[in-house]
C-alpha cells in the first residue's frame, strides 16, 4: 500500500526512526525494535521507507547498537536505510574510527547525533570536527536530536554547520517547541540546513516553518516507535497540507525527495 494524500499516491520515507535492542522498556517505554517491527508498522501507514538510527544509550559508544541498524537494514535494503549513531564523547580518535567503521566498512548513510541525551556541546569543534569531516568524505547528512534543552538549540549546531557548508544538517523535531523559531532562523540563515517534522505539534510553530523555510528544506519525519506513525503522517499529510496549501509537488519533496536529494550515492 502506498501512502494516499488527496486521492495522489506518493513515495513517503521517514526521516527518523529508531531501532536496537534492549532488555526490557528503557526511556519512553520503549524496548527492543528491529527491522521486520518497522517495516509491520510502515505497511501500515503506505510507507515505502525508512531511515532507522539506535534507540538512546548514553554512556555507551553505540558500536553495539550501530552494527544491529547495520545487519536489519542489510535484511530490509529496500526499506530501511541505516544511519549510525555517536557519542563523540569518546573522543576524537574514537569517533574517527567509528566513523570510518560505520560510513566504510558497513555503509550507513548518515550520523544521528544527540546533544542532549548524549551531554555534549555541538559547537565544540575539538569534538565535532571528525564528525562533520567523515559526514563531508563519505557524503552522508548529520541529524541533529534539537530542542528540550539549550545542549541541543539550533543556533549552536549552526555555528559549527555554518562552517561547513558542503554537509547537509538535518534538525530533527524542528526544536520542538520553545526552539522552532530558531530552527527556523538557522535553515533561512544556512543554506546546508534542514528542518525534520517529528514531534512537534503546536500548528503555529509547525506552519512557521512551513512559510518561511519552504517545502524544500523540511523532511517528514516520526520519531517512531516513540510516536505513532499514523499520528505524524496525519499532522503533515493533513493538517499542515491543508493550513499551508501544500501543493502535490511539496508534498513529494516533504515526503521524500528532499531526503533523497541528502543521501548521497549509495555505496
Ligand atoms: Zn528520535
Amino acid at each position: 500500500m502506498a501512502l494516499k494524500i488527496r486521492d495522489t499516491e506518493l513515495q513517503a520515507i521517514d526521516a527518523h526512526t529508531h531501532m536496537g535492542r534492549r532488555g526490557g522498556p528503557l526511556g519512553h517505554g520503549v524496548a527492543t525494535f528491529l527491522g521486520q517491527d518497522l517495516v509491520n508498522d510502515m505497511d501500515e501507514v503506505g510507507l515505502d521507507r525508512a531511515v532507522a538510527f539506535p534507540l538512546g544509550a548514553p554512556y555507551t559508544d553505540y558500536s553495539e547498537a550501530n552494527r544491529t541498524v547495520a545487519e536489519e537494514t542489510a535484511k530490509f535494503p529496500r526499506r530501511i536505510i541505516g544511519f549510525c549513531r555517536i557519542n563523540p564523547n569518546f573522543g576524537i580518535d574514537a569517533s574517527a574510527a567509528s566513523l570510518a567503521h560505520c560510513l566504510g566498512t558497513l555503509k550507513l548513510r548518515g550520523i544521528k547525533l544527540h546533544p542532549e541525551i548524549e551531554f555534549f556541546d555541538p559547537n565544540d569543534e575539538g569534538l565535532m570536527a571528525p564528525v562533520y569531516e567523515s559526514a563531508r568524505r563519505y557524503r552522508v547528512p548529520l541529524i541533529f536530536h534539537t530542542g528540550m534543552s539549550s545542549k541541543a538549540a539550533p543556533g549552536v549546531i549552526a555555528e559549527l554547520a555554518s562552517r561547513y557548508p558542503d554537509v547537509p544538517v538535518i534538525l530533527g523535531h524542528m526544536g520542538v517547541s520553545e526552539y522552532v523559531k530558531q530552527a527556523v532562523a538557522a535553515a533561512r540563515q544556512c543554506e546546508n540546513i534542514y528542518l525534520e517534522t517529528s514531534v512537534v505539534g503546536w500548528m503555529p510553530l509547525l506552519l512557521e516553518g512551513f512559510r518561511r523555510v519552504g517545502a524544500s528544506k523540511i523532511l517528514y519525519g516520526s520519531d517512531h516507535p516513540y510516536n505513532p506513525l499514523p499520528l505524524e503522517v496525519e499532522k503533515i499529510g493533513r493538517h499542515v497540507a491543508r493550513e499551508a496549501r501544500l501543493g502535490e509537488q511539496d508534498l513529494r519533496k516533504v515526503f521524500a525527495e528532499n531526503l533523497l536529494s541528502l543521501l548521497g550515492p549509495e555505496r
